[in-house]
């Protein structure tokens, strides 16, 4: 059996610096807004080393607060700023992009359109820069009703399907606005995942998912494999593969999200 690890495995960089930090600065004093990632094997491993995951600014009860990578609204930083608590912010730069551009966009009076997922934490930290104005779309873009807005502005969730996105701004284009501005704001290594996902699902008998159940980026190549092949296993940890099922394949792929450390995806291969 031929057995292909994609080459985008691991963990991307957003990620790795929030764990990287997450493991430097750890301990009682310290906290995180939400899990650093969604892989539970990593969450377990910060949590050992004391540091607390708050859902909330209501629940911060320590010095230092840690903003993982998918970034935080204003709001946030706000709250925190009154409850004077040291803030190490890990929000990813590609993600700080997308705020400043809903911010600028929205301060112009544009109306703010988010391809993404309305309840994911990436999507509620943008919609924040922009006073929780913003449209979230997904399946429903057809429906969308702009009412009276001549101006409008789209961006992406970083983490966003890449066709779901052509197909919106196609749909966008029909539209006559005065003013649309559009920002292809999918991260690079989401694409590159995806275009992986989409080839090797295409030339292998079975497909192995690799990331956390909750991860937005992992259940979207997990899509993209089961659009083009019958045998696709959505895993969060190697143990979890009954790999007597594998006798029969030729060819395997693995595929894994930007929140899964490289070691999952090696002990799979
Ligand atoms: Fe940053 Fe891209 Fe990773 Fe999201 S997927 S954390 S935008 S590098």
């Amino acid at each position: 059996m031929k057995v292909i690890l994609a080459k985008n495995s691991g963990f991307c960089p957003g990620v790795k610096r929030a764990v990287d930090t997450a493991k430097k600065i750890y301990g009682e004093n310290v906290c995180i807004l939400g899990e650093i990632i969604h892989n539970e094997s990593v969450t377990d491993e910060i949590k050992k080393l004391g540091t607390k995951i708050v859902d909330g600014v209501d629940e911060v009860d320590r010095d230092t607060v840690i903003i993982r990578s998918h970034g935080v609204g204003k709001n946030v930083y706000d709250e925190l700023n009154e409850k004077k608590v040291k803030i190490v912010d890990c929000t990813c730069p590609f993600v700080t992009k997308i705020h400043d551009i809903v911010k600028k966009y929205h301060e112009l009076g544009y109306k703010i359109v988010i391809t993404g997922e309305k309840d994911h934490p990436e999507v509620v930290g943008i919609n924040g820069w922009c006073g929780g104005d913003a449209i979230v779309i997904d399946e429903n873009y057809r429906e969308i009703d702009l009412g009276e807005s001549e101006k409008v502005c789209l961006v992406s969730q970083t983490t966003y399907s890449v066709d779901k996105f052509k197909k919106i701004l196609e749909f966008f284009n029909e539209k006559t606005f005065k003013t649309l501005e559009v920002f292809k704001t999918i991260c690079y290594t989401t694409i590159e995942r995806q275009e992986e996902a989409e080839i090797l699902s295409k030339t292998c008998d079975a497909m192995v998912v690799v990331g956390g159940k909750h991860s937005s980026n992992t259940k979207k190549l997990m899509r993209i494999c089961q659009g083009n092949c019958e045998n696709v296993y959505f895993i969060s940890n190697p143990d979890e593969l009954n790999y007597k099922k594998f006798r029969n394949y030729k060819k395997v792929g693995i595929v894994a999200g930007a929140s899964t450390p490289n070691e999952q995806s090696m002990e799979v291969f």
